[in-house]
Protein backbone atom coordinates (compact mmCIF):
# COMPACT_ATOMS: atom_id res chain seq x y z
CA UNK A 1 0.00 0.00 0.00
CA UNK A 2 3.20 2.36 0.70
CA UNK A 3 2.73 5.93 1.54
CA UNK A 4 -0.79 8.03 1.33
CA UNK A 5 -1.41 11.87 1.63
CA UNK A 6 -4.84 13.20 2.62
CA UNK A 7 -5.35 17.11 2.22
CA UNK A 8 -8.55 18.42 4.40
CA UNK A 9 -9.85 19.77 7.49
CA UNK A 10 -9.02 17.33 9.95
CA UNK A 11 -10.76 16.54 13.05
CA UNK A 12 -10.80 13.95 15.93
CA UNK A 13 -11.02 13.48 19.85
CA UNK A 14 -7.76 12.00 20.83
CA UNK A 15 -9.11 12.33 24.66
CA UNK A 16 -13.00 12.23 25.78
CA UNK A 17 -12.02 16.57 26.57
CA UNK A 18 -10.34 16.99 23.55
CA UNK A 19 -11.83 18.01 20.05
CA UNK A 20 -8.83 18.42 17.52
CA UNK A 21 -9.10 20.14 14.83
CA UNK A 22 -6.49 20.57 12.25
CA UNK A 23 -7.37 23.01 9.61
CA UNK A 24 -6.55 22.32 6.02
CA UNK A 25 -4.40 19.76 6.99
CA UNK A 26 -1.97 17.29 5.79
CA UNK A 27 -2.14 13.50 7.24
CA UNK A 28 0.07 11.41 6.21
CA UNK A 29 -0.20 7.85 5.74
CA UNK A 30 2.36 4.72 5.75
CA UNK A 31 0.99 1.03 4.79
CA UNK A 32 -2.62 1.98 6.70
CA UNK A 33 -1.19 3.46 9.80
CA UNK A 34 -1.11 7.54 10.68
CA UNK A 35 2.42 8.94 10.64
CA UNK A 36 1.59 12.11 11.20
CA UNK A 37 -0.63 15.21 10.51
CA UNK A 38 1.42 18.56 8.76
CA UNK A 39 -0.05 22.02 8.23
CA UNK A 40 2.72 22.16 6.07
CA UNK A 41 4.02 18.87 4.64
CA UNK A 42 7.49 18.65 5.66
CA UNK A 43 10.14 18.74 2.80
CA UNK A 44 10.64 14.83 2.46
CA UNK A 45 7.28 14.67 1.15
CA UNK A 46 7.91 17.95 -1.50
CA UNK A 47 7.27 15.43 -4.07
CA UNK A 48 4.74 12.87 -3.33
CA UNK A 49 1.30 12.72 -4.15
CA UNK A 50 -1.84 14.14 -2.08
CA UNK A 51 -5.52 13.59 -2.36
CA UNK A 52 -6.73 17.35 -1.69
CA UNK A 53 -10.04 17.10 -0.40
CA UNK A 54 -10.66 20.55 -0.24
CA UNK A 55 -12.80 22.26 2.27
CA UNK A 56 -14.10 18.91 3.47
CA UNK A 57 -14.16 17.29 7.03
CA UNK A 58 -11.50 14.24 7.59
CA UNK A 59 -13.30 12.57 10.72
CA UNK A 60 -12.18 9.10 11.52
CA UNK A 61 -14.64 6.21 10.84
CA UNK A 62 -17.06 5.32 13.61
CA UNK A 63 -16.94 1.87 15.75
CA UNK A 64 -20.29 0.57 15.93
CA UNK A 65 -19.43 -1.89 19.07
CA UNK A 66 -22.93 -3.96 18.94
CA UNK A 67 -24.84 -5.06 16.06
CA UNK A 68 -27.00 -7.64 14.87
CA UNK A 69 -26.36 -8.38 11.69
CA UNK A 70 -29.34 -10.57 11.12
CA UNK A 71 -31.58 -8.11 11.83
CA UNK A 72 -31.13 -5.85 9.15
CA UNK A 73 -34.05 -6.27 7.30
CA UNK A 74 -35.86 -5.77 10.61
CA UNK A 75 -35.15 -2.45 10.93
CA UNK A 76 -38.07 -0.28 12.20
CA UNK A 77 -40.31 -3.38 12.73
CA UNK A 78 -42.22 -4.62 15.76
CA UNK A 79 -40.56 -1.21 17.91
CA UNK A 80 -43.59 -0.87 19.91
CA UNK A 81 -43.06 -3.96 21.72
CA UNK A 82 -40.66 -4.45 24.65
CA UNK A 83 -37.23 -6.72 24.67
CA UNK A 84 -38.83 -9.84 25.56
CA UNK A 85 -42.47 -10.30 23.56
CA UNK A 86 -39.76 -8.28 20.33
CA UNK A 87 -37.72 -10.95 20.77
CA UNK A 88 -40.57 -13.87 20.77
CA UNK A 89 -42.67 -12.02 18.26
CA UNK A 90 -40.27 -10.31 15.57
CA UNK A 91 -36.73 -11.15 16.26
CA UNK A 92 -36.70 -14.97 16.84
CA UNK A 93 -38.70 -15.79 13.66
CA UNK A 94 -36.36 -13.53 11.70
CA UNK A 95 -33.32 -14.86 12.24
CA UNK A 96 -34.76 -18.49 11.67
CA UNK A 97 -34.57 -17.53 8.43
CA UNK A 98 -30.86 -17.74 7.83
CA UNK A 99 -30.57 -21.06 8.30
CA UNK A 100 -31.06 -20.86 4.24
CA UNK A 101 -27.00 -20.06 2.86
CA UNK A 102 -28.67 -18.21 0.12
CA UNK A 103 -31.39 -15.97 2.12
CA UNK A 104 -28.17 -15.23 4.42
CA UNK A 105 -25.98 -14.27 1.38
CA UNK A 106 -28.23 -11.20 0.15
CA UNK A 107 -29.12 -9.88 3.36
CA UNK A 108 -25.86 -9.96 5.07
CA UNK A 109 -24.34 -8.30 1.92
CA UNK A 110 -27.24 -5.97 2.00
CA UNK A 111 -26.16 -5.19 5.57
CA UNK A 112 -22.17 -4.93 5.16
CA UNK A 113 -22.53 -2.54 2.18
CA UNK A 114 -25.08 -0.26 4.41
CA UNK A 115 -22.70 -0.55 7.25
CA UNK A 116 -20.20 1.08 5.27
CA UNK A 117 -22.36 3.56 3.50
CA UNK A 118 -22.96 5.16 7.15
CA UNK A 119 -19.38 5.89 7.55
CA UNK A 120 -18.40 2.50 10.09
CA UNK A 121 -15.41 1.49 9.93
CA UNK A 122 -15.14 -1.31 12.35
CA UNK A 123 -18.03 -3.31 14.30
CA UNK A 124 -18.29 -5.95 16.56
CA UNK A 125 -21.70 -7.82 15.45
CA UNK A 126 -24.06 -10.80 16.31
CA UNK A 127 -24.27 -13.58 13.42
CA UNK A 128 -27.05 -16.41 14.50
CA UNK A 129 -26.90 -19.82 15.34
CA UNK A 130 -26.04 -20.85 12.05
CA UNK A 131 -22.45 -21.93 11.08
CA UNK A 132 -22.65 -21.84 7.72
CA UNK A 133 -24.58 -18.48 7.04
CA UNK A 134 -21.81 -17.08 9.79
CA UNK A 135 -18.99 -18.16 8.01
CA UNK A 136 -20.74 -16.38 4.95
CA UNK A 137 -20.71 -13.30 6.64
CA UNK A 138 -17.00 -13.60 7.73
CA UNK A 139 -16.32 -13.77 4.44
CA UNK A 140 -18.79 -10.86 2.86
CA UNK A 141 -16.81 -8.52 5.49
CA UNK A 142 -13.48 -9.49 4.54
CA UNK A 143 -14.34 -9.07 1.03
CA UNK A 144 -15.51 -5.86 1.37
CA UNK A 145 -12.67 -4.28 3.18
CA UNK A 146 -14.07 -3.29 6.55
CA UNK A 147 -12.42 -4.58 10.68
CA UNK A 148 -14.80 -6.38 12.58
CA UNK A 149 -15.51 -9.05 15.19
CA UNK A 150 -17.92 -11.79 14.23
CA UNK A 151 -19.80 -14.05 16.63
CA UNK A 152 -21.96 -17.19 16.08
CA UNK A 153 -24.82 -17.06 18.40
CA UNK A 154 -25.23 -19.43 21.18
CA UNK A 155 -28.59 -20.63 22.44
CA UNK A 156 -29.40 -23.65 24.21
CA UNK A 157 -32.37 -23.44 26.23
CA UNK A 158 -35.25 -20.63 26.57
CA UNK A 159 -35.73 -19.60 22.50
CA UNK A 160 -38.29 -21.29 19.84
CA UNK A 161 -37.34 -25.04 18.72
CA UNK A 162 -36.12 -23.85 15.27
CA UNK A 163 -33.49 -21.97 17.18
CA UNK A 164 -32.66 -24.00 19.99
CA UNK A 165 -29.20 -25.56 19.84
CA UNK A 166 -27.68 -28.73 21.35
CA UNK A 167 -25.77 -27.81 23.65
CA UNK A 168 -22.39 -30.01 22.34
CA UNK A 169 -23.32 -28.72 18.77
CA UNK A 170 -23.34 -25.07 19.76
CA UNK A 171 -20.26 -25.75 21.12
CA UNK A 172 -18.81 -28.05 18.44
CA UNK A 173 -20.07 -25.49 15.48
CA UNK A 174 -18.00 -22.81 17.35
CA UNK A 175 -14.91 -24.01 17.24
CA UNK A 176 -15.08 -25.25 13.64
CA UNK A 177 -15.73 -21.88 12.88
CA UNK A 178 -12.98 -20.11 14.99
CA UNK A 179 -10.67 -22.58 13.32
CA UNK A 180 -11.77 -22.05 9.88
CA UNK A 181 -11.90 -18.01 10.66
CA UNK A 182 -9.11 -16.79 13.09
CA UNK A 183 -6.46 -15.65 10.94
CA UNK A 184 -7.46 -12.42 9.12
CA UNK A 185 -5.97 -9.59 9.60
CA UNK A 186 -9.89 -7.29 10.35
CA UNK A 187 -12.09 -9.86 10.82
CA UNK A 188 -12.12 -12.04 13.60
CA UNK A 189 -13.61 -14.08 15.33
CA UNK A 190 -15.78 -13.35 18.65
CA UNK A 191 -17.32 -15.54 21.25
CA UNK A 192 -21.16 -15.02 21.55
CA UNK A 193 -23.69 -16.15 23.92
CA UNK A 194 -26.52 -14.30 23.37
CA UNK A 195 -27.11 -13.44 26.74
CA UNK A 196 -27.78 -15.70 29.83
CA UNK A 197 -31.12 -16.54 29.85
CA UNK A 198 -30.74 -18.12 26.51
CA UNK A 199 -27.75 -20.18 27.79
CA UNK A 200 -27.42 -23.01 30.12
CA UNK A 201 -24.62 -23.02 32.84
CA UNK A 202 -23.03 -25.34 31.18
CA UNK A 203 -22.92 -23.94 27.59
CA UNK A 204 -21.51 -20.88 29.31
CA UNK A 205 -19.07 -22.26 31.07
CA UNK A 206 -17.96 -24.12 27.81
CA UNK A 207 -18.25 -20.69 26.13
CA UNK A 208 -15.80 -19.64 28.77
CA UNK A 209 -13.48 -22.36 28.08
CA UNK A 210 -13.12 -21.82 24.44
CA UNK A 211 -12.39 -18.22 25.33
CA UNK A 212 -9.37 -18.85 27.47
CA UNK A 213 -8.48 -22.01 24.85
CA UNK A 214 -8.16 -19.84 21.99
CA UNK A 215 -7.59 -16.33 23.92
CA UNK A 216 -10.98 -14.88 22.09
CA UNK A 217 -12.73 -11.84 23.22
CA UNK A 218 -16.53 -11.82 24.34
CA UNK A 219 -19.58 -10.02 24.13
CA UNK A 220 -23.24 -10.36 25.20
CA UNK A 221 -25.98 -8.36 26.92
CA UNK A 222 -26.33 -7.30 30.41
CA UNK A 223 -28.97 -5.55 32.37
CA UNK A 224 -30.96 -4.19 29.37
CA UNK A 225 -34.81 -4.25 30.74
CA UNK A 226 -35.87 -5.09 34.45
CA UNK A 227 -37.97 -8.04 33.37
CA UNK A 228 -34.65 -9.49 32.04
CA UNK A 229 -32.95 -8.75 35.40
CA UNK A 230 -35.38 -10.54 37.28
CA UNK A 231 -35.68 -13.54 35.15
CA UNK A 232 -31.91 -14.14 35.37
CA UNK A 233 -32.67 -14.03 39.12
CA UNK A 234 -35.05 -16.69 38.56
CA UNK A 235 -32.87 -18.63 36.39
CA UNK A 236 -29.81 -18.40 38.03
CA UNK A 237 -30.71 -18.31 41.65
CA UNK A 238 -27.20 -19.37 43.05
CA UNK A 239 -25.57 -16.27 41.62
CA UNK A 240 -25.46 -13.12 43.52
CA UNK A 241 -25.94 -11.01 40.29
CA UNK A 242 -26.48 -11.37 36.52
CA UNK A 243 -22.45 -10.47 36.00
CA UNK A 244 -21.80 -12.89 38.01
CA UNK A 245 -22.93 -15.47 36.05
CA UNK A 246 -21.04 -14.14 32.81
CA UNK A 247 -17.78 -13.89 35.65
CA UNK A 248 -18.34 -17.45 36.99
CA UNK A 249 -18.42 -18.82 33.31
CA UNK A 250 -15.24 -16.81 32.09
CA UNK A 251 -17.02 -14.69 30.37
CA UNK A 252 -16.62 -10.90 32.09
CA UNK A 253 -13.41 -9.54 31.67
CA UNK A 254 -11.01 -12.80 31.64
CA UNK A 255 -10.76 -12.10 27.84
CA UNK A 256 -11.21 -9.07 26.34
CA UNK A 257 -15.35 -8.11 26.88
CA UNK A 258 -18.13 -6.26 25.87
CA UNK A 259 -21.31 -5.93 27.31
CA UNK A 260 -24.24 -4.30 25.61
CA UNK A 261 -26.44 -1.98 27.74
CA UNK A 262 -25.79 -2.15 31.32
CA UNK A 263 -28.43 -0.04 32.26
CA UNK A 264 -29.66 -1.81 35.36
CA UNK A 265 -26.03 -2.82 37.78
CA UNK A 266 -25.53 -2.90 41.06
CA UNK A 267 -22.55 -1.32 43.21
CA UNK A 268 -21.42 -4.98 43.15
CA UNK A 269 -21.07 -5.72 39.08
CA UNK A 270 -19.83 -2.02 38.69
CA UNK A 271 -17.05 -2.94 40.86
CA UNK A 272 -16.96 -6.29 38.71
CA UNK A 273 -16.74 -4.46 35.65
CA UNK A 274 -14.22 -1.75 36.25
CA UNK A 275 -11.64 -4.54 37.91
CA UNK A 276 -12.00 -7.21 34.94
CA UNK A 277 -11.77 -4.11 32.15
CA UNK A 278 -15.41 -5.08 30.74
CA UNK A 279 -16.54 -2.56 28.09
CA UNK A 280 -20.15 -1.41 28.40
CA UNK A 281 -22.22 -0.51 25.28
CA UNK A 282 -24.60 1.77 25.43
CA UNK A 283 -27.19 1.66 22.57
CA UNK A 284 -29.36 4.70 23.00
CA UNK A 285 -31.33 3.90 20.39
CA UNK A 286 -32.30 0.55 20.78
CA UNK A 287 -33.11 1.78 24.19
CA UNK A 288 -35.74 3.92 23.43
CA UNK A 289 -36.99 1.89 20.94
CA UNK A 290 -37.82 -1.02 23.43
CA UNK A 291 -38.81 0.96 26.27
CA UNK A 292 -35.80 -0.89 28.12
CA UNK A 293 -34.54 2.55 30.31
CA UNK A 294 -31.20 5.16 30.35
CA UNK A 295 -28.03 3.79 30.62
CA UNK A 296 -26.53 7.04 33.35
CA UNK A 297 -23.55 6.82 30.95
CA UNK A 298 -22.20 9.90 33.06
CA UNK A 299 -22.07 8.04 36.25
CA UNK A 300 -20.52 4.61 34.80
CA UNK A 301 -17.57 7.16 33.08
CA UNK A 302 -17.34 8.61 36.30
CA UNK A 303 -16.05 5.30 38.32
CA UNK A 304 -13.79 4.82 35.76
CA UNK A 305 -15.71 2.34 33.40
CA UNK A 306 -14.76 1.98 29.93
CA UNK A 307 -17.99 2.59 27.19
CA UNK A 308 -18.54 2.79 23.79
CA UNK A 309 -21.49 3.34 21.65
CA UNK A 310 -23.67 0.56 19.10
CA UNK A 311 -26.58 0.78 17.01
CA UNK A 312 -28.02 -2.22 18.34
CA UNK A 313 -29.73 -2.79 15.17
CA UNK A 314 -32.45 -4.02 14.81
CA UNK A 315 -33.23 -3.10 18.27
CA UNK A 316 -32.13 0.30 17.03
CA UNK A 317 -33.53 1.40 13.53
CA UNK A 318 -30.08 3.00 11.69
CA UNK A 319 -26.71 1.80 11.28
CA UNK A 320 -25.83 5.43 11.15
CA UNK A 321 -23.21 5.82 14.22
CA UNK A 322 -23.82 9.89 13.65
CA UNK A 323 -27.26 9.06 15.16
CA UNK A 324 -26.06 6.88 18.02
CA UNK A 325 -23.89 9.67 19.13
CA UNK A 326 -26.84 12.39 19.11
CA UNK A 327 -29.11 9.85 20.75
CA UNK A 328 -26.78 9.22 23.17
CA UNK A 329 -26.25 13.13 23.92
CA UNK A 330 -29.82 13.62 23.94
CA UNK A 331 -30.29 10.49 26.62
CA UNK A 332 -27.97 11.85 28.87
CA UNK A 333 -29.93 15.19 28.95
CA UNK A 334 -33.18 13.39 29.47
CA UNK A 335 -31.22 12.29 32.28
CA UNK A 336 -31.52 15.48 34.18
CA UNK A 337 -35.55 15.17 34.96
CA UNK A 338 -34.58 11.95 37.33
CA UNK A 339 -31.08 13.84 38.43
CA UNK A 340 -31.50 17.62 38.33
CA UNK A 341 -27.27 17.17 38.89
CA UNK A 342 -26.19 14.96 36.05
CA UNK A 343 -23.93 16.40 33.49
CA UNK A 344 -25.29 15.56 30.15
CA UNK A 345 -22.39 14.11 27.66
CA UNK A 346 -20.81 16.88 25.27
CA UNK A 347 -20.25 16.54 22.02
CA UNK A 348 -16.81 15.59 22.44
CA UNK A 349 -17.73 13.00 24.64
CA UNK A 350 -20.01 11.19 22.79
CA UNK A 351 -17.93 11.46 19.37
CA UNK A 352 -15.07 9.92 21.35
CA UNK A 353 -16.98 6.86 22.58
CA UNK A 354 -18.26 6.44 18.64
CA UNK A 355 -14.93 6.44 17.45
CA UNK A 356 -11.42 6.32 19.69
CA UNK A 357 -13.44 5.04 22.69
CA UNK A 358 -15.16 2.11 21.11
CA UNK A 359 -12.11 1.48 19.22
CA UNK A 360 -9.49 0.60 22.00
CA UNK A 361 -11.33 -2.34 21.53
CA UNK A 362 -10.06 -2.90 18.09
CA UNK A 363 -6.31 -1.70 19.42
CA UNK A 364 -4.87 1.49 17.67
CA UNK A 365 -8.56 2.46 16.00
CA UNK A 366 -10.63 5.77 16.13
CA UNK A 367 -8.00 8.19 16.49
CA UNK A 368 -5.49 10.19 13.93
CA UNK A 369 -2.70 10.42 16.12
CA UNK A 370 0.54 8.47 14.43
CA UNK A 371 0.47 4.84 14.82
CA UNK A 372 -3.17 3.99 14.88
CA UNK A 373 -4.99 2.71 11.63
CA UNK A 374 -6.36 5.08 8.68
CA UNK A 375 -9.72 4.75 9.04
CA UNK A 376 -11.47 7.69 8.20
CA UNK A 377 -14.48 9.14 6.28
CA UNK A 378 -14.57 12.21 4.40
CA UNK A 379 -17.48 14.82 5.06
CA UNK A 380 -18.69 17.95 2.63
CA UNK A 381 -22.01 19.81 3.04
CA UNK A 382 -23.16 22.35 0.84
CA UNK A 383 -21.05 25.02 0.48
CA UNK A 384 -23.56 28.06 1.15
CA UNK A 385 -24.01 26.79 4.40
CA UNK A 386 -20.64 25.60 5.41
CA UNK A 387 -18.91 28.35 4.08
CA UNK A 388 -20.92 30.45 6.65
CA UNK A 389 -19.66 28.37 9.61
CA UNK A 390 -16.83 27.50 11.37
CA UNK A 391 -15.19 24.15 11.27
CA UNK A 392 -16.52 23.03 14.66
CA UNK A 393 -19.77 24.08 13.61
CA UNK A 394 -19.85 22.01 10.62
CA UNK A 395 -19.01 18.93 12.33
CA UNK A 396 -21.82 19.11 14.46
CA UNK A 397 -23.80 19.82 12.00
CA UNK A 398 -22.72 16.79 10.28
CA UNK A 399 -23.99 14.64 13.39
CA UNK A 400 -27.39 16.36 13.87
CA UNK A 401 -28.58 16.91 10.53
CA UNK A 402 -26.40 15.36 8.08
CA UNK A 403 -26.32 11.41 6.87
CA UNK A 404 -24.50 9.24 4.50
CA UNK A 405 -25.32 11.39 1.24
CA UNK A 406 -22.87 14.27 2.81
CA UNK A 407 -20.23 11.08 3.39
CA UNK A 408 -17.57 11.11 -0.09
CA UNK A 409 -15.11 8.64 0.65
CA UNK A 410 -14.70 5.85 3.81
CA UNK A 411 -11.40 4.41 4.38
CA UNK A 412 -10.37 1.56 6.66
CA UNK A 413 -6.43 0.65 7.03
CA UNK A 414 -5.88 3.18 4.20
CA UNK A 415 -7.66 1.08 1.97
CA UNK A 416 -10.86 2.77 0.19
CA UNK A 417 -13.96 0.92 0.72
CA UNK A 418 -16.64 3.09 -0.44
ZN1 LIG B 1 -28.29 -6.61 21.02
Amino acid sequence: MGQQIFKGNIIFTPSPEELKICAKSHIVVEDGTVEGIYERLPEKYGHAPVKDYGERLILPGFVDLHVHAAQFYQCGLGLDRELIDWLSDCTFPAESRFSDPVYAREAYSLFADELIRQGTARACIFATIHKESTGLLFEILQEKGIGAFVGKVNMDRNCPGFLREETEVSIEETEELIIQYGGHPLVKPILTPRFAPSCSGKLLAAIGELAEKYNLPVQSHLAENRREVEWVRELFPSRPTYSDVYFDSGLFGQTPTLMAHGIYLTDRELGLIKDNGVVLVHCPESNINLASGIMPVRKWLGRGIRAGLGSDVGAGHTLAMSKAVVRAIQLSKLMKFFDPWAKPLTIAEAFYMATKGGGSFFGKVGSFEKGYSFDAIVVEDDPRIAGRLSLEEQFQRFLYTGDDRNIIARFVRGRQVG
